[in-house]
């Protein structure tokens, strides 16, 4: 576990690809910016990365090639948004923000929430990219390299010709540290120099997911949880484990009552081991942080690695912690 001087800002991310997006968000709280306009900054710039083949543009697509989109953003209970299932704009953390500013609700889902970003401004932009749309077709003619049964009853026909039709030029692909590389949330939690603490979770989900499906990252308690007078904490991996524990808000409460953060990650990771029957391509990893910027890092498995950003820049490293180390 590590400790932050309260009035040093301090950007943790998810994975090893988070650089480019909390470099960018740094310089906003070196300037005295809030906590939440860093994370939304950072993980934007992420979302807009087309090589980032699990958040934003670039995403991987559902298992009929619709790229859909969910995040949320939070800085307290009363202060949080979200949005699922977005097809037809690359931001979604920026559009969870804007759900929390100026509607009543936490939450807006699919077409509808696509239709309330058009008419706050938000430019559409086509999600799949050539390179993902050519990774579908690679699965779709070899549906056994993931977990078929997840699709019986379900998986539409294939149509070969009409996928090789389609196919895009080829260009740069982000190999995720995911086992699979399949999914890799982006989640960032931030302390500000005003000793204020938020987070933003942002992801395209499970590759090749049934449509429709919505897993833990914009749920507010599972992929994200904030509170200032407890902490944060945000999640990643296989999302149906973190919801099936309420990953986020777990951590959060446990540090409520005093355990460290990584104590904190420690228990909820065990949870879910006690509580699902694992198969070798779960895994999740989480990070907390305290109000006073105590921090850690914990995975199921190995392969995981987390992003430290502060005043002298990003290091990738590896997690503080492995609960099933192979
Ligand atoms: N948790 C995300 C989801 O299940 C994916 C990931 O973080 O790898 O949609």
């Amino acid at each position: 576990m590590t400790k932050q001087q309260t009035n040093n800002p301090l950007i943790l991310s998810t994975w090893s690809f988070a650089p480019v997006g909390a470099d960018a968000a740094m310089p906003l709280l070196l300037a005295g910016g809030e906590a939440l306009d860093a994370a939304i900054g950072a993980v934007t710039v992420i979302e807009d990365d087309p090589t980032i083949h699990s958040v934003g543009v670039g995403g991987l697509p559902d298992a009929e090639g619709r790229v859909s989109l969910d995040a949320c953003v939070m800085e307290n209970p009363d202060r949080c948004g979200a949005v699922c299932n977005v097809q037809r704009h690359p931001n979604p953390a920026a559009i969870a923000r804007r759900v929390m500013d100026t509607t009543i609700h936490i939450t807006l889902a699919g077409d509808e929430a696509d239709d309330f970003a058009t008419r706050e401004g938000f430019v559409e932009r086509a999600l799949l990219t050539p390179d993902a749309q050519r990774e579908w077709q690679t699965w779709r003619h070899d549906p056994s390299n993931i977990n078929r049964e997840k699709y019986q009853g379900w998986l539409p026909p294939m149509n070969v010709e009409e996928m090789d039709s389609k196919v895009g030029a080829p260009g740069g692909v982000f190999a995720g540290d995911g086992p699979d590389g399949s999914h890799d949330t982006v989640g960032v939690l931030v302390l500000d120099t005003h000793g204020k603490i938020a987070g933003a979770c942002s992801t395209s989900g499970m590759a090749f997911k049934v449509p429709g499906r919505v897993g833990d990252s914009p749920i507010i308690g599972q992929g994200l949880y904030v509170d200032q007078t407890a902490g944060a904490a945000c999640a990643t991996g296989t999302g149906e484990l973190i919801s099936g524990v309420c990953g986020s808000f777990l951590v959060v409460e446990l540090m409520r009552r005093g355990a460290s953060p990584l104590e904190a990650i420690r228990e909820t990771l065990q949870r879910i081991i006690d509580r699902f029957t694992l198969v070798q391509d779960h895994q999740v990893a989480m990070l907390a942080m305290t109000p006073t910027g105590d921090w850690a890092s914990c995975a199921i498995r190995p392969g995981f690695h987390h992003t430290v950003t502060t005043s002298e820049g990003s290091k990738v490293e590896d997690p503080h912690g492995v609960m099933l180390p192979e």
